[in-house]
């Protein structure tokens, strides 16, 4: 068959039922697997053989939803964790430990960067963040020989920075490492990363791929195109023998194309067991099938709400990479050219009370600790998420106390601006 366009990727990839087979992929609720004799379990568990024996390592609804983000980001291996932060963990442990470095951009999601700042900073592996602005030459500069990775969002949450993949998957090669990159608020419907020379790719799909706020996930992809062989030093865990699974050398057992997705799966899956539950791949693989309708109307309203706040005489600033004029509009024209994401930030005039104000306004957006689903929410992180801060140390953290970060849905965009025009009326 030909290569078939991500809308229709996104109903049809990863599973193709047989006749009289189930039309929709079956939640496979079972943690285990029977065999007619033990030999043919061993080989199983001497990845000689390929077949399911435990759910925490694999399962075939978890396996064909991820063949289905594996081709709609067009990879060449993918698996699925229990969340977006198992996934980022995996991504990263699967190739740096203990005495190693990654370069990562500075301005990626709170979670992650607490993920990586502090616990993995315990556990040994260092992490230098930079600018994601930062000249070639400064980004160049924060390599060491023990760097093991580049760590990027697409689009970062909630800074709605954009990422220039281009310039950051460069410097990644020019010093032997990958470039991995955080592609949830884009989607691959709206930017794919392999593209523009990333070799790895994460997800939350908690956020837009599930998009209806019913089951936390998280996805690794490999684009299967970066050589650790030629830096076998640099890779040992994938360029020499696994004692932990009888010897096996993954990159010579599963070409370049398989090696990192099946170490990720035989050892870090194995061993620390965040594997995603088929009940929710389920309903994340419903999710995925209306993914390309939902972020058509998630880009064209949060363009529409951005324009209108920038135009509101009680906003005193916006930011979305789709407006004319933000730091952000020429990465995005160049790497989003359909469309960014939902998520749209703001001041309110009048600081952190105006902004209590303009929440406490709001009918239909929902006060939420949640982004990037079919209803708009929002949150005002200074009396929220960051409240215990005061104003210098929200300036620190980046966060202003007018700001207001609004997840724009797929409402009605009428109703949507309706609401938001009651609430700033009140603020
Ligand atoms: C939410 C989020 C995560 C973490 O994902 P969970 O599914 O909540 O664990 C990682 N990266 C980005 C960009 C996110 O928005």
């Amino acid at each position: 068959m030909s290569q078939q366009s991500v809308s229709t990727q996104c109903l049809h990839a990863g599973y193709a039922p047989g006749s009289g087979e189930p039309r929709n992929i079956p939640i496979v609720q079972s943690t285990t697997f029977r065999y007619a004799t033990g030999e043919q379990m061993g080989a199983l568990f001497d990845l000689e053989a390929s077949g399911y024996f435990y759910t925490r390592l694999q399962n075939p609804t978890n396996d064909q939803v991820a063949a289905k983000i594996c081709a709609l980001e067009g990879g060449s291996a993918a698996m699925l964790t229990s969340s977006g932060q198992a996934a980022s963990f995996y991504a990263i442990f699967n190739i740096a430990s203990c005495g190693d470095h990654v370069v990562c951009s500075s301005s990626i999601y709170g979670g992650t960067y607490n993920l990586f700042a502090v616990t993995m900073k315990r556990m040994g592996v260092q992490f230098t963040f930079v600018d994601p602005d930062c000249t070639e030459e400064q980004l160049n500069a924060a390599f060491r020989p023990e760097t093991r990775a580049v760590f990027g969002e697409t689009i970062a949450n909630p800074a709605l920075t954009v990422l220039d993949i281009e310039k950051f998957a460069r410097c990644a090669h020019a010093h032997g490492v990958p470039l991995i990159v955080d592609n949830t608020f884009a989607t691959p419907v709206n930017c794919r990363p392999f593209a523009w020379g990333a070799d790895i790719v994460t997800h939350s799909t908690t956020k837009y791929m599930d998009g209806h706020a019913n089951a936390v996930g998280g996805a690794i992809v490999d684009s299967g195109r970066f050589d650790w062989t030629k830096y076998p030093q640099k890779f040992p865990g994938l360029c020499t023998p696994d004692e932990s699974y009888h010897g096996v050398t993954y990159t010579q057992r599963f070409g370049l194309e398989g090696a990192y997705i099946t170490k990720a799966t035989a050892q870090l899956m194995r061993d620390l067991g965040a594997a995603a539950s088929p009940q929710n791949t389920y309903y994340l693989n419903i999710g995925l099938e209306t993914l390309p309708l939902r972020m058509a109307r998630h880009c064209a309203n949060g363009q529409a709400v951005a324009e209108f706040l920038q135009n509101h005489p009680k906003t005193a600033w916006v930011r979305y990479p789709g407006l004319r004029g933000d730091p952000y509009y020429a990465l995005a024209q160049k790497y989003l050219p359909q469309g960014c994401c939902g998520v749209v930030s703001f001041g309110v005039k009048g600081g952190r009370e105006a902004a209590g104000r303009f929440m406490a306004g709001l009918e239909l957006a929902s006060i939420a600790t949640h982004v990037a689903d079919a209803k708009t929410c929002v949150l005002h992180p200074a009396s929220t998420t960051h409240r215990q801060m005061s104003d210098a140390e929200l300036a620190a953290a980046g966060v202003s106390p007018d700001l207001v970060r609004l997840s724009v849905g797929i409402e009605d965009v009428g109703d949507i601006l309706a609401d938001l025009e009651r609430a700033l009326a009140q603020a």
